[in-house]
C-alpha cells in the first residue's frame, strides 16, 4: 500500500519556493507505484488525487484490501535549511527518537474515530502494528540504506516515532521522509522527475531486499484485524 502523505485542505510541509508536500509526496507515490509494479508487485494506493484521507482510515484501507507493506510517503522541514537526505520511520508505541517530526505528521489526524470506544480502539491500532514492529524495523532498515546510498549519506539511521497512520497497520509499515522539503536544494531536486525516479528506484530495491531477506515469503500473523486470540 503505498500512502501518500496529506491531501485535500492538509498541504502538510511547504518549500521556499512554494512546493507543498502533498503535491510532492503523490508525485513520489506514482514513480514508487509505477517501480514496484514493474518489478511485479501490485500497488495499491491510499490516495491517487488531491483528497484528504484521514490518517486512521488509511492503515483500515490496507488491512482491508491485505496489503503485505504499508509505506508512507512524506517530505521533512526543519528550521536547518542545510538539513538534508532521506530519514525512515517505523512506529514507536511510546517516546520516540523524533516526536516533533512525529508530532507535525501527525497534527492532521483529527481525533480516534468511535468518540466513546477511542480508548479501546486506540489499544487496539496499537496491538495491529506492535505484532509487526520488528518486520517494520527490517523493512525500514532495508529502505533507508538504499535511500543513503542515493543520497550519499552514511550516517542517516532508522527511527522511530509515534506515527498515527502507522499504528492500526496490520502488516510491516514504515513512513518515508523522502527529502527535506525546507532545504531549497533539495525542493528544486523533488521538482525533477528523474530524481523522483531514482528515489522510486531506491525504496523499490530496499522492499527487494526485504522480502528477500524474508526467504520471499510474506509474513503476514494476521487478517483484517489485530490479533488478540493470538497465543
Ligand atoms: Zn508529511
Amino acid at each position: 500500500m503505498v500512502d501518500p502523505g496529506h491531501g485535500g485542505d492538509d498541504g502538510g510541509a511547504k518549500g521556499t519556493k512554494g512546493l507543498k508536500e502533498k503535491a510532492a509526496a503523490l508525485e513520489i507515490g506514482r514513480a514508487v507505484a509505477a517501480k514496484l509494479q514493474a518489478a511485479g508487485f501490485e500497488p495499491l494506493f491510499t490516495r491517487e488525487d488531491d483528497t484528504f484521507i484521514p490518517l486512521w482510515d488509511r492503515a483500515k484501507a490496507a488491512n482491508a484490501q491485505g496489503a503485505d507493506l504499508f509505506i508512507s510517503l512524506h517530505l521533512n522541514a526543519a528550521r536547518a535549511k542545510a538539513a538534508r537526505g532521506s530519514e525512515v520511520y517505523f512506529l514507536s508505541l511510546g517516546q520516540g527518537d523524533d516526536d516533533e517530526v512525529a508530532a507535525t505528521e501527525n497534527a492532521g489526524a483529527g481525533a480516534a474515530p468511535g468518540a466513546e470506544d477511542s480508548v479501546v480502539a486506540s489499544i487496539l491500532d496499537d496491538l495491529a502494528q506492535k505484532a509487526f514492529l520488528q518486520d517494520s524495523e527490517r523493512l525500514a532498515v532495508a529502505i533507508q540504506g538504499q535511500l543513503n546510498r542515493l543520497a550519499g549519506i552514511k550516517e542517516r539511521g532508522v527511527k522511530q516515532a509515534p506515527f498515527v497512520v502507522l499504528r492500526g497497520a496490520a502488516m510491516p509499515a514504515v513512513l518515508v521522509e523522502v527529502a527535506f522539503i525546507s532545504n531549497p536544494k533539495e525542493e528544486e531536486k523533488l521538482k525533477d522527475a528523474a530524481f523522483r525516479a531514482k528515489v522510486a528506484d531506491a525504496i523499490t530495491l530496499g522492499v527487494r531486499r526485504y522480502f528477500a531477506q524474508a526467504n520471499g515469503g510474506v509474513r503476514r500473523r494476521m487478517v483484517g484485524g489485530p490479533s488478540l486470540g493470538r497465543p
